[in-house]
């Protein structure tokens, strides 16, 4: 059986099994780097921020739309909110255990922790929406429609 070599998508004989260009570690850790620096996805050069919480409507360099559906687009970004801000509680409350172990001063983790779980997910929200996007980006890659600024039809993402 050889189904494989008359399948439409099978490669030719010869060829690696390379990963997909947009789908490498390489371009991963690109898109991370330009989520921590709050920078577009898609070139890496004009912030996606416009100021605390409100995102521009596209990119001033390259006119990547952010907004990449429908007005809700963002609501995602309180997921990985939310999921950033418990990892980081969790990785700085075990790193205080373990570093003053036996001696905790339980008053102050516990006052600690409730101010840390109010502030982090605030202080952190626009990394969330630039993390949601380039998680996107890296999953659905830009089409050359998204970036010009006189297409308003979104119908093509299928959303
Ligand atoms: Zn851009």
């Amino acid at each position: 059986m050889n189904s494989l070599a008359s399948s439409p998508r099978a490669k030719p004989s010869g060829s690696s099994s390379a990963p997909e260009p947009d789908r490498t570690l390489t371009n991963a850790l690109r898109l991370l780097w330009r989520a921590v620096r709050l920078r577009c996805p898609n070139c890496g050069k004009s912030r996606v921020a416009k100021s605390w919480g409100t995102v521009h409507t596209r990119c001033a360099t390259c006119h990547f739309r952010f907004e990449r559906s429908s007005d809700s687009y963002f609501t995602g970004a309180m997921f990985f909110n939310l999921i950033i801000a418990e990892f980081l509680f969790a990785v700085i409350m075990g790193t205080t255990l373990v570093l003053s172990w036996p001696d905790v001063n339980w008053d102050a983790l516990t006052y600690g922790a409730a101010l840390g779980m109010l502030v982090t997910p605030i202080a952190l929200y626009p990394v969330s929406k630039v993390v949601y996007l380039s998680i996107d980006v890296f999953m659905r890659p830009v089409r050359p429609e998204e970036c010009d600024p006189s297409n308003t039809n979104w119908t093509w993402l299928g959303v």
